[in-house]
């Protein structure tokens, strides 16, 4: 995902290193999210419910395997061209907006992440991406 916007390039480039897949993060999935997912792997919307996620503080997350990834990972995220919102956006979210410190915080982890940047910038950016 990102701002394709030519003043945005430098800002993020994903080198799929699939970091961001590991861990009890919390994925959440919109019903829309169900709907495309089970239709895009050709299974039933309550069977991918039923093996594909779990429940957190009443919000239904995308479950995770053994190995602690995402249970969609495998070497490569193989919902990509249906993946959550959440994952589309990354790392262009809202909450950048709210504290732009937490760029630097998500950088940290992400390798993609230019955690040099200027804040200006990386505000002006992040704004540009959450446009409807
Ligand atoms: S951690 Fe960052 S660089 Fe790695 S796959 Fe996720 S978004 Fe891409
Ligand atoms: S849906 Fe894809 S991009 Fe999102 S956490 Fe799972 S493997 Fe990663």
């Amino acid at each position: 995902m990102g701002s394709d916007d030519d003043a945005c390039q430098g800002l993020f480039s994903c080198i799929l290193c699939g970091d961001c897949c590991r861990g009890y993060g919390g994925t959440y999935l919109s019903g829309t999210d169900v709907d495309a997912i089970s239709r895009h792997l050709g299974v039933a919307a309550d069977r991918l419910v039923a093996y594909y996620t779990q429940l957190s503080g009443g919000r239904r997350l995308i479950a995770q395997g053994d190995d602690g990834y995402c249970i969609f990972w495998d070497q490569v995220c193989t919902i990509h061209p249906v993946k959550p919102k959440m994952c589309r956006q990354w790392p262009f979210i809202h909450s950048i907006l709210v504290d732009v410190g937490n760029w630097r915080a998500m950088a940290a982890s992400c390798p993609g992440m230019n955690a040099d940047a200027p804040d200006r910038k990386i505000l002006e950016c992040v704004k540009k991406a959450l446009q409807p």
